[in-house]
């Protein structure tokens, strides 16, 4: 790295930290995937964004494997391997200002149900973080979101939603910083399992209809809910392996 490259390096230590800490906790609440999966924060001097290496699994990212990268793709700061599918931060942060932070995960419960064709329902209080959106599907592919064109489409389908199910794929949550959208992504997951355990045991089920769902939007996830959230995930997450 150059001298310039180690000094932005260390004036974004605090960000790389949040950036570590969002892959670690959506390892620990099972949306890893080996190697894949990823999360970014904005870059303040918009540069580009801070996101998670590749070939790590998100349970191995700290401080040091989290680099900046700008929307060409290339690595400004921080060296490593580059994630392929960087377009899917840096489209959806140029299409969505009030965006801070992107989580790209192929969580197990989110990907079952949108392949499953059903639409996300507030079974319990978890899908209704998402009201009043909900959970857009992206189907235009299933394959990897390698180029602009399809990171525009990506941020396109997800419009002024909070998630988008990536269908046969994986999703895309967002916040207005990285700690809301990884709370965000965990809680998604859970309304998914919810959702998926109320279908496969039949009955009828029942769910929020929509005024309701936006006031228990705001009486469970409002004020600072998700902020005190995040702070109990990273005091829950495992010690890092060296
Ligand atoms: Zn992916």
């Amino acid at each position: 790295m150059t001298e310039r490259q180690v000094e932005i390096m260390t004036d974004y230590q605090e960000l790389r930290e949040t950036v570590a800490l969002s892959s670690r906790i959506m390892a620990a609440s099972g949306s890893g995937d080996f190697i894949w999966g990823h999360v970014s924060a904005r870059d303040p001097e918009a540069r580009g964004v801070w996101l998670k290496q590749a070939s790590w699994g998100l349970e191995e990212i700290t401080p040091e494997r989290v680099h900046l990268v700008n929307s060409d793709g290339e690595v400004l700061a921080g060296g490593g391997q580059r994630h392929s599918e960087y377009p899917i931060h840096t489209e959806i942060m140029a299409a969505r200002p009030d965006v801070g932070g992107v989580v790209h995960v192929h969580s197990r419960y989110s990907v079952a149900l949108a392949a499953a064709g059903a639409e996300l329902h507030p079974v319990s209080h978890e899908a209704n973080y998402f009201a009043p959106h909900g959970v857009p599907r992206f189907t235009k592919t299933a394959d990897l979101i390698l180029t602009t064109e399809l990171g525009r489409s990506v941020a396109a389908a997800l419009g002024e939603a909070e998630a988008l199910f990536l269908v046969n794929h994986g999703v895309a949550v967002v916040g207005p910083d990285l700690q809301t959208a990884t709370v965000a992504a965990v809680v998604l997951d859970r309304a998914c399992r919810q959702q998926l355990l109320t279908a496969g045991y039949g009955g009828e089920p029942s769910w929020s209809g929509p005024e309701e769902s936006l006031a228990k939007r705001e009486h469970i996830y409002g004020g600072n809910a998700r902020h005190q959230v995040w702070d109990y995930l990273v005091r829950q997450l495992p010690a890092l392996r060296s």
